[in-house]
């Protein structure tokens, strides 16, 4: 059997970014997410200036510097899940050239939900680990418990950034959502309940 190949779309804070690490562990995937790239790369010069000039207005990064990024993992990998990317209609069109799905999850999660996941959501500084000040804590304060790297506040999760991202969420990706629903290539399952509630969703999505 080959690899999954595996798309999660949702909006910000629907735990994308959650589910796919379990994905990526229990399937042996590789985890693509642009977000984790770009953060790694905040002050790298490219001829649209900085992604981190764009991240903390909670704005999309230019369309050539995000595909090089997905170009380049594509290569190197084998299975993956694929997490924040594509978030326009062109971005979709771009990756449809690069490659075939075999699965397309949605997350949904009603607005004032998501405004307290990402108010309240802290990543590892060192692997990018994602927590919640109530909903999903660390065994000790602060600290990853995967990695034991600090774990810290993204600028972007102010209250205000995210809900300028949840804009551009609906102006830019509610289409691509609807293109892959269009289609008939969308399982769509919700996003609330516990992280493990929500993972035994998307795993009868993948084995079914
Ligand atoms: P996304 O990648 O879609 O932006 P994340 O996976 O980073 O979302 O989750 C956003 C925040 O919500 C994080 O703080 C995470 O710990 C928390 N979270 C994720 N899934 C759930 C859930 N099912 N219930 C409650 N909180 C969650
Ligand atoms: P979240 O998990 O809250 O959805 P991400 O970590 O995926 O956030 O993305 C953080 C920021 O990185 C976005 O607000 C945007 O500025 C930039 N970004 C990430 N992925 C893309 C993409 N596919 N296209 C353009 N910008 C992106
Ligand atoms: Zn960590």
């Amino acid at each position: 059997m080959t690899a999954h190949r595996i798309l999660l779309l949702g909006p910000p804070g629907a735990g994308k970014g959650t589910q796919a690490k379990r994905l990526s562990d229990e399937y042996d995937l590789d985890h693509i997410t642009t977000g984790d790239a770009l953060r790694q790369n905040k002050d790298m010069e490219t001829e649209y200036g900085t992604p981190g000039e764009f991240m903390d207005a909670g704005e999309l990064v230019p369309d050539p510097v995000v595909n090089e990024i997905v170009v380049a993992a594509l290569e190197d990998a084998d299975g993956f899940v694929l997490d924040g990317y594509p978030r326009n209609l062109e971005q979709a069109e771009f990756l449809s050239d690069e490659t075939d799905l075999d699965h397309a999850v949605f997350f949904d999660v009603p607005e004032d939900v998501l405004i307290e996941r990402l108010t309240g959501r802290r990543v590892c500084d060192e692997c990018g680990a994602n927590y919640h000040v109530k909903f999903d804590q660390p065994e000790e304060e602060s600290v990853c418990d995967e990695c034991g790297g600090e774990l810290i506040q993204r600028e972007d999760d102010t209250e205000e950034t995210a809900r300028e991202r949840l804009r551009v969420y609906r102006e830019n990706t509610e289409p691509v959502v609807e293109h892959y629903r269009e289609a008939g290539d969308l399982s769509e399952v919700s996003g609330e309940g516990t992280p493990d509630e929500v993972f035994e969703h998307v795993r009868d999505v993948i084995e079914n």
